[in-house]
């Protein structure tokens, strides 16, 4: 941490700006060898104008931002080098940079700067990273809450409620002789523990519904070659990226796309049409699209309303019987022909993708399925972070065994190391504790130059 880092901050293609940004104790000496200005007596956060040179020759017109530790987001000096977008000017500056002293940042580096140094928490650092990769509306709101420090405030509370028993418990086992000594009952722990379970649990509920804000809504659709599985996913998509044709099994393979719908991502997956097929290509496709049924949160089974129902289209219907499913029968401006009675009183929309019938019902159906109106009601204090869950998932583990301890009258200083593991672990949920492999893999799913 003692050299000075740099690393373009913004995508590296042609735009109008490219941000390069510096950090370090020598930050503010390095650009100013390179800058015609003086920025080595300005005053903390000032913009400065001038140019960027390489010994005599004119690099860039550039603005140069100074902001001087500790008000900065890595508490360093911070110097941010605005100049024309464009990769060959943006990697020229880099180039002088690293000419002039400073070493190119590692992915992250800046937030891993900001967390060695007390700017942020480990929870914060990762929010920042969830703040970047959000691809939804949604994912944006909670990433925000984490940063703000609203789910790191929860496990340092709970923290710190554990470390008043703990160190109860161990005044009463190293001082047993003092009376005046409020001593702590198994009640009083079992107490704390169930508070603890109910806290912790609520966290992983909460995660479990929200996932579908951040990750989406893992959506396959599955049917008969020709029944329209590419029309509806185009029309949901509203593109053409599947390929529809009226040659029954031209879908072989799978084909994916996201929409963001109420805020919402559904990542839909068309897949081969599922027929009894020799073709070998084509089998591969069918077998395949079965075992996605496995993995997804929802699946629409597309009949095709203009055909009697055959015994694929019976199968399939009752593969899906116990996943969360919605029965579509397109075609819906063709002759009907399918014989209700065969359905098992699956509840079903009818589509037709030509005029768009049935599409907006068949949003709206996603929509109550998912309870989506709701879950977007909530605030959006959520802990989403899946390292994180892991953690607490793991507490959650240690809390069941203190739990067996305090049933089975385990003696105090036993259960206490339970207690002590659960307070570690809470610590490495925020960053209080944490080994340098866990911060290298954090930190390098980053993007270079944040
Ligand atoms: P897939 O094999 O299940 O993916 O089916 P496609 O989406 O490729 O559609 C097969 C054929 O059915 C194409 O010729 C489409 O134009 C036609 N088709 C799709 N949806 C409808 C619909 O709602 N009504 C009618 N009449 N034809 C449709």
């Amino acid at each position: 941490m003692n050299d000075t880092i740099c690393a373009i901050s913004t995508a590296l293609g042609v735009g109008a700006i490219s941000i390069i940004k510096i950090s370090g104790k020598e930050a503010i000496s390095i650009v100013d060898k390179i800058f015609s200005g003086d920025i080595v007596n300005a005053n903390s956060h000032t913009i400065h104008y001038g140019f960027i040179k390489d010994q005599e020759e004119i690099i860039d017109e550039v603005l140069v931002s100074v902001m001087k530790s500790p008000k900065t987001f890595t508490r360093e000096d911070v110097v941010e080098i605005n100049c024309h977008g464009g990769i060959a000017t943006t990697n020229k500056v880099l180039e002088t940079l690293l000419l002039n002293g400073c070493r190119l940042a590692e992915p992250g580096e800046f937030t891993k700067r900001a967390f060695l140094n007390g700017r942020i928490n480990l929870m914060e650092a990762e929010a920042v990273m969830d703040l970047i990769n959000g691809k939804t509306e949604e994912a944006r709101k909670i990433a925000v809450s984490q940063l703000s420090g609203q789910g790191s405030k929860l496990i340092s509370n709970l923290r710190s409620d554990l470390v008043k028993i703990i160190s109860n418990i161990e005044v009463n086992i190293d001082y047993p002789e003092y009376n005046d000594i409020y001593e702590v009952t198994l009640n009083d722990i079992k107490e704390k523990i169930d508070y603890f379970r109910d806290s912790l649990t609520k966290i992983i509920h909460e995660y479990e519904n929200s996932k579908i804000l951040t990750e989406g809504i893992k959506t396959v659709i599955i049917g008969r070659p020709n029944v329209g599985k590419s029309s509806i996913l185009n029309k949901l998509l509203d593109t053409n990226k599947a390929i529809v044709t009226d040659i029954p099994g031209t879908t072989r393979d799978i084909v994916e796309g996201s929409i963001s719908f109420n805020g919402i991502l559904l990542n839909i997956i068309d897949t081969a049409g599922i027929r009894e097929t020799d073709d070998i290509v084509e089998k591969i496709g069918v077998e395949r699209s079965l075992s996605k049924i496995d993995e997804a949160d929802l699946v629409l089974v597309i009949l095709n309303n203009n055909e009697d129902l055959l015994q694929e289209d019976l199968d399939i219907l009752d593969k899906t019987k116990n996943k969360p499913s919605i029965v579509v029968i397109n075609k819906s401006d063709l002759t009907n022909k399918i014989d209700l009675s065969k359905l098992n009183n699956r509840e079903v929309i009818y589509t037709n993708t030509i005029d768009l019938n049935g599409i907006d019902s068949l949003k709206e159906k996603i929509s109550t399925m998912f309870k989506l109106e709701e879950i977007k009601k909530k605030d959006y204090n959520y802990i989403t972070n899946a390292r994180q869950i892991a953690k607490i998932k793991e507490c959650l583990k240690h809390i069941n065994d203190v739990k067996e301890s305090l049933s089975n009258d385990i003696p105090l200083d036993i259960i206490e190391i339970d207690l002590r593991e659960i307070w570690n672990i809470l610590g490495e949920i925020i960053g209080e504790s944490y080994t340098e492999e866990l911060l290298d893999e954090l930190f390098s799913k980053f993007c270079v130059g944040k």
